[in-house]
């Protein structure tokens, strides 16, 4: 792949995700451990290339949605232990347990065929269960835990490695009433658990992102932190929180460590009065210079963009005319000295004094930053800077 080539591409920060990664460390205890959440293609900045990055920096274990996932993780080499948080197909269970990938387990049959799998074929099969604490996802039930953890006690075969929760109310509101009372219900149940099964299980965990950061009596062995590492915020609620109680300066705690870039395809001249894309939404009050880039809702640039926001170029704003095509925008570059074919255009991340965060582009549409960045295109290259 020749760089020069490359019309639109993702920039990884690798500094930014060290400063990501150190922040949040230091709000752990020596002996808590760190996971690095790279479901979704690492929250859209390539699962690879992150990965590799946090094995690197010295995470201690991988939280993944899917067997694929897992398979693209192990594939890498780093020794270190994957958990997939997402349901496993039947036809992959046995692969799984050879793999000795950790599954999270909240279905009877499922620890039965299990069980079947390691009698026949001399494994273990390493198991983190799943709590029901009020999230109504996934999850055991109070009155389930005997008949699920008697199992594990039984079965040399069958390991317990984790229990864990996740918690419903944590970044959408600064009351987190609802939070503790999931975290009061974890422990309570975790300890059942434990009695039944007549020892510790070794790895308890909670924590989200929020969590993390609000909540040190959330960490137990393991945190879970996701879009955190990757320079965001869970939530203005999360990031308000997070100031009223440790009082800190907030603002370059977490720095975004994804950029998203094209290059302009095409410089186009329009006289006033004429429309602009699809729909005819916008038209022109004056002669325009538009700048025409090659990106659009197929690279994850969401169509709800159009007419409604800008890019980057040489350091300025150009606000997007017209709809958001498929693999095509256009922008408005009247206002902006000598715009060429292939000039740099950032449709996410700095340049010069300008900056359009995923944060914006998220209230732009009314959604969550999480949104943004797992839906950018995965046939994006992604290169770390
Ligand atoms: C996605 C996910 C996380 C990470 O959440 P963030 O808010 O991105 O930190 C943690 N735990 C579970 C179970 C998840 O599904």
């Amino acid at each position: 792949m020749n760089k020069e080539n490359i019309l639109s591409w993702i920039e990884l920060d690798k500094k930014n995700l060290k400063n990501n990664y150190d922040f949040l460390r230091s709000k752990l205890d020596d002996d808590t451990m760190m996971a690095g959440v790279v479901k979704a293609d690492a929250y859209g900045h390539g699962l690879v290339k992150t990965s590799r990055l946090l094995d690197e920096f010295g995470v201690d274990y991988f939280c993944v949605h899917s067997y694929e996932e897992a398979d693209k993780l192990r594939k890498q080499d780093y020794g270190k232990p994957i958990l997939i948080m997402g349901y496993v197909a039947k036809s992959n269970l046995k692969d799984a347990i050879e793999k000795n990938y950790r599954m999270v387990l909240y279905d009877r049959e499922r620890l039965a065929e299990a069980k079947n799998i390691t009698e026949s074929i001399d494994e273990t099969a390493y198991f983190h269960l799943k709590l029901e604490t009020g999230t109504n996802r996934q999850g055991i039930r109070e009155e389930e835990i005997g008949e699920f953890v008697s199992v594990f006690r039984e079965n040399q075969g069958l390991k317990l490695e984790g229990i864990y929760t996740h918690f419903a109310n944590i970044e959408d509101t600064t009351d987190h009433s609802y939070a503790h009372s999931q975290l009061k219900e974890y422990r309570r149940l975790a300890g059942k658990a434990e009695e039944v099964l007549e020892k510790r299980i070794p790895i308890k965990h909670t924590a989200c992102s929020a969590a993390a950061m609000l909540f040190p009596e959330s960490h137990f062995d393991l945190v879970r932190p996701g879009i955190s590492m990757y320079g965001f915020w869970s939530s203005k609620e999360t990031h308000a929180a997070y100031m009223l109680k440790y009082h800190e300066n907030v603002e370059n705690l977490l720095k975004p460590v994804l950029s998203f870039k094209t290059k302009v395809s095409q410089i186009k001249r329009v006289p006033a009065g004429e429309y602009i894309g699809y729909g005819c939404t916008f038209r022109a009050t004056r002669d325009m210079e538009i700048a025409v880039l090659p990106v659009g809702y197929y690279d994850g640039y969401d169509r709800l963009l159009s007419n409604n926001s800008y890019v980057l170029i040489k350091g300025k704003r150009a606000p997007l005319v017209g709809r958001v095509c498929m693999n095509i925008i256009m922008v408005d570059v009247s206002a902006i000295e000598n715009v060429k074919p292939e000039d740099v255009a950032v449709l996410i991340g700095n340049q010069g004094d300008e900056c359009i965060s995923a944060n914006y582009l998220a209230s732009t549409i009314n959604t969550i930053n999480y949104e943004i960045v797992t839906r950018l295109g995965c046939h994006l290259p992604r290169f770390v800077v």
